[in-house]
């Protein structure tokens, strides 16, 4: 299965030239990122080892309060990877939360306290994504609450867009939180081949539009596929970033289009060289 894996991937990347990858986005022009996001680490001791255990800068979503959440997360730290809260929010179907939830009934000031409180039970959260949700993360007021507590500590948001219709992702750039949002769901069905479809799908979005963010769980099958995929990716030139580092990216690259932008408008000649013929569009 693997070398089918590889063969489709690098298959992939001689069909997509550079140029048409780049376009004007600088973000794109650098070779293809990948992070992956292990969900809901923190209830099973062993599968969350095993899930540290994976090569390279995965980044692990740890539950509030879960049995071993917190040793995990510490453990993930000293093994130099990165960290994020994965706090429960409401969800359509009704489903428990467990501690920490996050619903729509709670005023702001219990709503942040919990938050906060959260953030506490996960050591060196760098940043935080939702579990569940398709309630909540429909909703601006809360969104805007989430984002409060995410600036206030310094954090990035990952939409997991649970729901078609979050508007985390845009509420957390409206209030200048950094922000990613989830492309694929690696493991919902979990069969080998189903988990090969889904890594091939991240990365032709890779390729496609500089980088792709995945999100899997501790479970067995995800953690014995990944073991082999993860190194096959280097093979495919697609580099595997954690979460945090891929925003660091981002920003830089927002911050070098914003320079070239203004050093290009500063070497521009001065509209008075425009003819009455370039009258039209010289100053664009
Ligand atoms: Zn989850």
């Amino acid at each position: 299965m693997t070398v089918r894996w590889l063969e489709a991937v690098c298959g992939i990347c001689l069909t997509v030239s550079v140029s048409c990858q780049a376009g004007n986005n600088l973000d794109a022009v650098i070779q293809p990122r990948i992070v992956i996001v292990i969900d809901d680490v923190g209830n099973n001791l062993a599968q969350g080892r095993a899930a540290l255990a994976l090569p390279g800068p995965v980044t692990y979503a740890v539950l509030p309060y879960s049995a071993h959440g917190r040793l995990l997360a510490i453990a993930a730290h000293e093994l130099g990877k990165d960290v994020m809260l994965h706090v429960p929010m409401a969800n359509d179907q009704n489903l428990k939360l467990g501690p920490g939830g996050l619903t729509p009934d709670l005023s702001e000031t219990r709503f942040k306290e919990i938050l906060n409180d959260d953030l506490d039970a996960v050591p060196y959260a760098a940043g935080l994504n939702n579990h569940m949700g398709s309630l909540l993360t429909r909703q601006r007021v809360p969104m805007k609450w989430v984002m409060e507590v995410a600036k206030s500590r310094n954090l990035f948001f990952l939409d997991s867009r649970t729901t078609r219709g979050s508007v985390a992702w845009s509420v957390a750039r409206k209030e200048g939180i950094p922000a990613l949002s989830r492309d694929i769901f690696l493991d919902h069905v979990q069969t080998e081949a189903f988990l090969s479809q889904q890594f091939i799908q991240a990365v032709k979005i890779a390729r496609k539009h500089g980088s792709a963010i995945v999100i899997g769980h501790p479970y067995p099958i995800t953690t014995t596929f990944l073991e082999k995929a993860i190194p096959a990716l280097d093979e495919a030139g697609v580099q595997l970033v954690s979460a945090p580092a891929l925003i660091m990216q981002k920003q830089q690259a927002e911050l070098l289009t914003k320079i070239n932008k203004k050093s290009y408008e500063v070497a521009r000649p001065p509209s008075a060289k425009c003819t009455s013929s370039q009258a039209y569009g010289c100053n664009e």
